[in-house]
């Protein structure tokens, strides 16, 4: 039996996976995470009566949340309750032009028939090729650790990548199956969470049009951060310790081995395996020896990054009408936009943007009568945001909120905080003020991520969204798993 202690630095999805994983195997585990509370960018703050979640607000996958509640002989059911949205989500086009997206198959279906004459039937040739992916791509690719290529060369599973159309770009995929711009842009929606737009990121990711469509949108009674609750209930149940205001500045390492960890009170914590949830790029250029970085500024400056984001937390005082539970303003072209984020970082003159109800569905999460709103603009890594740009911004989104839903709510908000770049470093040490981590593009992908392991040090490993498999709840639970898997591979 194994007594080695493993320190897991962050409290993220990623570093609580990883931590409850070891300690399952034998491991005794600390994690020592730098805020207040567990949950890194998934952490949630109260106000009067209004529960905010800070960060992820659509639950996707939820067979993925199922297996890793599985690995520990447990259920989600254990810890939260889950609802499918229905309609999952709203697509406002233009005012008078939104469209509900229904959760039932054949509703949706219905509804693509009406914009463009035989998209049912192309929606049924599009998502069985989605479904293929998803099961490849999810029970199997997002679960290898992508340290060799030879990972990926047994011949059942070349033959299933040649299937996977990873060297197609999804824009090219879409346009195969429909002509409408309406639903070209709602089948492309779902890879935006994957940090890039449809022409650069692989046609293997229309896997999460299947997510979309078929699994469906779910939301955690209470909240997303009930989801933070849970795993870390499990993973205190499984003996891992929890220590909170424990920022780590040093990982040291002697010999080409990390012996300890130095926290900022000037404690010190010996360690036999460490493994580093937080930002990939904090760990590996701040927190160790330069001697011993995987990777050079250079590299990091040359890497994809997914958006950053301008986010309100907003408290109404009366009940709002004409908005779902999630609604994606989708009233200006995205290519404008997309060029702001990606080709020459800006902030954009005409914002797509995100608004988040989920007082509509949880009567919980705000005072009897009131609203819970969060609202997010995508933005370029690394701009100024200046309280006045972001004042600019929350008036240019507000006027068109107000226009298309046909009510006033600026003069009803009671509580507003608003949170972008500096936020995002100063909580989580994030690159360039980065809120999803690296973009999923090509050249981003499998062994070409970050990789988990240290290439010079022997006992320090890298999880979360800036390695594999990438960015998102989902993969960040699963990475947590690989790395542990490691760990344990390589430790025991
Ligand atoms: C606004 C927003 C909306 C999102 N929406 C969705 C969504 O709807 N659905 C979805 O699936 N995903 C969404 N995501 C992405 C998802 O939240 C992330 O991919 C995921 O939470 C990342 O988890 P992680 O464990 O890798 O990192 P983190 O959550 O960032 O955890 C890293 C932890 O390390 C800690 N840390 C950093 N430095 C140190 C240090 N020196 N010492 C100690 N601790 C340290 C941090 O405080 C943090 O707690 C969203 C993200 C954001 C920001």
């Amino acid at each position: 039996m194994s007594h080695k202690h493993a320190v897991v630095i962050g409290s993220g999805f990623a570093g609580l996976s990883a931590a409850t994983h070891l300690a399952v195997n034998n491991y005794q585990v600390t994690i020592v995470e730098k805020n207040d509370s567990p949950g890194g960018r998934a952490r949630k703050f109260e106000h009067q009566g209004f529960v905010f979640d800070m960060g992820p607000s659509w639950y996707w996958m939820p067979d993925v949340f199922e297996k890793y509640f599985a690995d520990f002989g447990k259920s989600p059911s254990d810890y939260y309750d889950l609802i499918r949205l229905d309609p999952s989500y709203a697509v406002i086009y233009g005012e008078q032009d939104v469209l509900d997206i229904p959760a039932n198959l054949d509703s949706f279906k219905e509804m693509l028939e009406k914009i463009e004459p035989g998209a049912a039937v192309q929606l049924d040739k599009f998502l069985e090729q989605a479904a293929y992916k998803y099961q490849v791509g999810i029970h199997d690719l997002v679960t290898k650790p992508s340290r060799s290529i030879f990972e990926f060369t047994s011949p059942s599973l070349l033959k299933d990548m040649l299937r996977m159309d990873i060297f197609q770009s999804m824009s090219k995929h879409v346009r195969k199956f429909f002509k409408s711009d309406k639903i070209i842009r709602l089948m492309e929606f779902p890879v935006l969470f994957l940090g890039e737009t449809a022409e650069n990121i692989p046609a293997l990711y229309s896997l999460m049009n299947y997510a979309d469509i078929a699994l469906g949108t779910w939301y955690p009674k209470k909240g997303m951060h009930e989801i933070i609750k849970g795993m870390v209930s499990l993973a205190e149940e499984k003996g891992v310790k929890i220590r909170y205001s424990s920022e780590v500045e040093e990982i040291e390492i002697e010999g080409g081995i990390a012996k300890r960890i130095r926290l900022k009170s000037g404690e010190k914590i010996s360690a036999d395996v460490v493994v580093a949830g937080a930002d990939y790029h904090h760990v590996d250029k701040h927190l160790i020896n330069p001697k011993y970085s995987n990777y050079s500024e250079d590299y990091w400056n040359k890497r994809v990054m997914a958006p950053s984001s301008l986010l309100f937390y907003l408290g109404i005082n009366k009940r709002l009408e004409n908005l779902r539970h999630h609604n994606l303003f989708f009233d200006e072209p995205l290519g404008p936009h997309a060029d702001a984020i990606y080709t020459h970082p800006r902030w954009p003159e005409k914002p797509l943007f995100y608004a988040s109800v989920p007082s509509i569905t949880d009567r919980t999460v705000a005072p009897e009568g009131m609203e819970n709103m969060f609202l997010l603009i995508p933005l370029a890594p690394d701009l100024d945001d200046s309280e006045e740009i972001r004042e600019k911004y929350y008036n240019i989104i507000m006027d068109r909120l107000e226009r298309i839903s046909g009510q006033e709510i600026r003069s009803h908000v009671i509580f507003k905080r608003s949170y972008a770049h500096r936020d995002f470093k100063n909580d989580y040490h994030a690159f360039k003020g980065n809120a999803y981590g690296l973009a999923n593009t090509l050249t981003q992908t499998a062994i070409l991520k970050p990789s988990l392991k240290n290439k010079k040090v022997s006992n320090l490993y890298y999880t979360g969204q800036l390695t594999v498999p990438g960015p998102g709840v989902p993969p960040s639970l699963i990475s947590g798993k690989v790395v542990a898997n490691e760990v344990i591979k390589e430790n025991n």
